[in-house]
């Protein structure tokens, strides 16, 4: 009858051959067998496929069989083939002679209890993967006992081994920096005694050498006549230190804008920064440099600034607008340099600036741009004045080579009927005069064949180095060959040789123009040579930086260090009568040499020869 009512209870017998025998109630709702269809089952039938390969039917009837009973959970298969988890005793029945009469079977569902248990399993699983990733350990101290629990993350979290588990809360004191002590002290002595919750942050020195940073919060309970606090300590390191980095950060920050402000101020140029909506930032220049009062003036719309201050190019005079303004294209993208010409604000006086301004990006994106700007007032001013004082003496050498080559031309013809008047006294009436009378007429025809010597060099001087003349590749070795044909009854007389030391190169200029330089030099190398001592002359070319570097070196008399400017200089000669010229040959070459973009001079120690160096561009 109790069997019967048993209902949460499947409870039935099992007869010694392993057959089902009896049927309760119970059996209906946790298998769904009726008495009928139960009863004469093999006991196996409740077993599942995979516990029946195993044997485990037979294995709980041993059991049985041979201690009497056998306990067991695990699945069993109702009649419609589904499955639940069951607790389960199986007991032998025997006689009072010990005889085997059979097997009493007790089984309950206990899914429900399995899945409350296998939640409670994953839920705490969680808890500690969530605690594992939170780098988060947690303990109990017991008030009364001083005894201090505490799991494995805290061990690992103060670096200790498992063993060395901290027992006491002076264990825990022991391990924290010196310095935090009193304050986590302080904190757990107000839990204990007010019974706040309490948190605390503290320092762990490692035993590696490093230092780890705990952030511990707690709760105390109270449990019947005791009391006790729980809580959990997490690992703030990595949090401690990105909050160190970042303050790190910001002063390194607040030091560079505390240089750049430093530059921006003691920078002699305007710099502005800013946006569309006006000038966020300028140092003092730039205020000063526009004639405004405060930054406040610069901080309108940049259209605004831009009706307000006008500006031109300073080049083409033409007036920028808004959109043509070098910041107006700079915080378009736009990297500008620029002459620009404005006003200031107050006295209306122009300033030309030479503008830089260039776009400021974060992540790509324009936020705003930033203009230094250089006043060049006083310098292009200079450059206006110098510009004209060039074209001003330009005008006048040209006026007066204009003069020099319209008198030489016209003192020729009188100067020519002079000496032939002169010479024709000389031959009628020579010897018919006294002899002063014949002095006097050959110094009349001395005089009037030096000065046209003189007028020719003059016309020749104002002629050379014409810079329009037409320039083509000339060689200089050919030059040097026409040269030595030109010079060759000189260089007879006077046992003297030309050599040319390194290749001549071939350079653009006037052919004509070359060959009087070259003449010209070489002439006088022989011209000026020792006494008694056969002149030779070394012509050379070097190649530098793009130019070539020309030397016609002698052996003559030298020059001296004072005259090596002077010698340049038209009808200027270092002597008299006794060796002939007319001062104007190397004050030609300087002209053709000035005429192709180079340079000439001259090197020499009197009495060890000279050496005449030019440039010409390749
Ligand atoms: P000129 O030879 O007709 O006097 P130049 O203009 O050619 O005029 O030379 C100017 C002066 O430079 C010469 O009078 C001479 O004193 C000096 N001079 C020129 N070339 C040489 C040289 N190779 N060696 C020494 N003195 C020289």
């Amino acid at each position: 009858m109790l069997v019967h009512e048993m209902v949460d209870y499947a409870v039935f017998l099992v007869d010694p051959d392993g057959c089902i025998a009896s049927w309760n109630e119970g059996v209906a709702r946790n298998l769904g067998y009726d008495e009928g269809e139960f009863i004469g089952l093999p006991f196996r039938s409740i077993f599942n496929a995979e516990d029946q390969a195993q044997g485990a039917d037979q294995q709980e009837l041993d059991r049985a069989r041979q201690e009497g009973r056998s306990d067991d959970q695990r699945w069993h298969v109702r009649k419609d083939g589904s499955q639940f988890w069951c607790d389960g005793v199986l007991n032998a029945l025997r006689s009072e002679t010990g005889e085997l009469l059979g097997y009493s079977k007790i089984l309950r569902d206990a899914t429900a209890r399995k899945k409350a248990e296998e939640e409670l399993k994953e839920s705490r699983e969680r808890l500690e993967a969530a605690l594992s990733a939170a780098h988060t350990g947690t303990y109990r101290w017991d008030l009364a006992t001083d005894v201090l629990v505490w799991d494995n993350r805290l061990n690992e979290l103060f670096g200790l081994m498992p063993g060395q588990a901290v027992q006491r809360l002076e264990d825990l004191f022991a391990r924290i920096h010196p310095d935090d002590v009193p304050a986590v002290r302080e904190s757990y002595e107000r839990c204990r005694r007010e019974g706040v919750d309490f948190h605390c942050e503290y320092r762990v020195p490692l035993a590696s050498g490093g230092m780890r940073w705990v952030y511990d919060r707690g709760t105390l309970f109270r449990a019947g006549n005791g009391a006790y606090m729980t809580g959990a300590a997490t690992d703030t390191t990595a949090h401690k230190q990105a909050e160190q980095e970042r303050e790190r950060l910001l002063q390194e920050n607040a030091r560079i804008l505390a240089e750049m402000k430093a530059i921006f101020a003691s920078i002699p140029d305007a710099i502005y920064v800013g946006d569309e909506n006006g000038i966020r930032e300028c140092n003092a220049r730039a205020l000063e440099m526009l004639g405004f009062d405060t930054g406040a003036d610069l901080d309108r719309s940049v259209a605004v600034l831009a009706r307000e201050i006008q500006t031109r190019d300073a080049r083409t005079g033409q007036v920028l607008t808004a959109e043509m303004q070098p910041f107006t294209r700079a915080l378009k993208g736009e990297a500008v340099t620029a002459e620009v010409s404005t006003r200031r604000v107050d006295t209306n006086e122009e300033v030309i600036v030479r503008c830089a301004a260039a776009p400021v990006r974060l992540d790509g994106e324009v936020i705003a741009a930033v203009a230094i700007n250089t006043d060049i007032t006083a310098q292009k001013a200079a450059e206006r004045r110098q510009e004209q004082l060039l074209a001003a003496l330009r005008r006048s050498n040209e006026q007066l080579t204009q003069f020099a080559y319209v008198v030489s031309h016209d003192l020729q013809a009188p100067l020519r009927s002079i000496r032939s008047f002169t010479q024709l006294l000389d031959r009628r009436y020579k010897g018919q005069l006294d002899t002063a009378a014949d002095e006097f007429i050959a110094s009349i025809v001395d005089g009037a064949t030096r000065m046209e010597q003189l007028i020719r060099a003059l016309l020749q001087y104002a002629q050379a180095g014409d810079r329009n003349a037409p320039r083509a590749p000339v060689r200089l070795a050919g030059i040097l060959d026409g040269v030595l044909m030109n010079l060759h009854d000189i260089l007879r007389e006077t046992g003297g040789t030309v050599i040319a030391e390194s290749e001549l190169p071939t350079v653009q200029g006037d052919w004509f123009q070359l060959l009087q330089l070259f003449q010209n030099l070489v002439a006088n190398a022989l011209k000026y040579r020792r006494p008694g001592v056969p002149p030779q002359v070394r012509v050379s070319a070097e190649r530098r930086a793009g130019t070539w570097r020309i030397a016609v070196a002698d052996n003559g008399i030298g020059i001296a260090p004072a005259d090596f400017e002077q010698i340049f200089e038209p009808l200027k000669r270092l002597h008299g009568r006794e060796i002939p010229g007319t001062g104007i040959g190397l004050s030609i070459c300087k002209k053709i040499v000035d005429s192709l973009g180079g340079r000439l001079w001259v090197e020499s120690e009197p009495g060890s020869g000279a050496t005449f160096f030019f440039t010409l561009p390749d």
